[in-house]
């Protein structure tokens, strides 16, 4: 009986990372400039999507791509402590937070607790539930959850600004946020902005 090939395994081989350091186009591992507040939907991949060489871009992902509170309470708030660590230590110059539309944790957010996923899917979305109560005018051509999306990736923006040390290095002009939305079905990148707005990013 033939042994089946396990596909990361041949994934890695065939890859750039099975080559030596040194005979890679980047012999220097960089330092990141950007830090990346992602969603973990297999779709959204912030490296391809930038166009980014790997070290490039320090990326945080979780459900939904979402900041939490500034909750510096002592439990373990793990995209809490990686910002800090992009922030406070690498330094990074520029924090993205990307969502995407088709995002299967705003759908879980809107859709109410998934039956098999409540211990922490459920109180995770449930932290940007206040969205759906604050949206009252869908517009035009837009659903539902493609402007919860937007509402989502604002609340994040809104929670980032909450750190002291983000507000702090904001303040002092050392440290540019963004929001983008991705939207895979037409290759388009938007940015999402404050005040509401959508614009096109090309
Ligand atoms: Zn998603």
């Amino acid at each position: 009986m033939m042994s089946e090939v396990d596909p990361l395994i041949a994934g890695f081989e065939r890859g750039l990372a099975s080559t030596p350091l040194s005979r890679m186009p980047w012999s220097t591992p960089r330092r990141p400039h950007t830090a990346v507040v992602a969603c973990s939907d297999a779709g959204v991949d912030p490296e391809r999507l930038f166009d980014a060489s790997p070290g490039e871009l320090y990326v945080i992902r979780n459900l939904g791509g979402l900041v939490p509170e500034y909750a510096p309470d002592g439990g373990c708030h793990g995209t809490s402590a990686a910002l800090e660590y992009a922030v406070r230590v690498l330094k990074v110059r520029r924090v993205v937070l990307l969502g995407h539309l088709g995002c299967d944790g705003v759908h879980a957010m809107i859709n109410g607790p998934l039956k098999n996923a409540q211990d922490f899917v459920f109180p995770w979305m449930e932290q940007a539930e206040t969205v759906i109560w604050n949206l009252h005018r869908l517009e035009p051509g837009r659903s539902v959850q493609d402007q919860l999306e937007d509402d989502v990736l604002r609340l994040s923006y809104a929670n980032l600004l909450g750190f002291p040390w983000v507000r702090d290095r904001v303040s002092s002009g050392s440290l540019k946020i963004d929001a983008f939305k991705h939207d895979a079905k037409r290759s388009r990148l938007i940015v999402v902005t404050l005040d509401g707005r959508q614009i096109a990013a090309d």
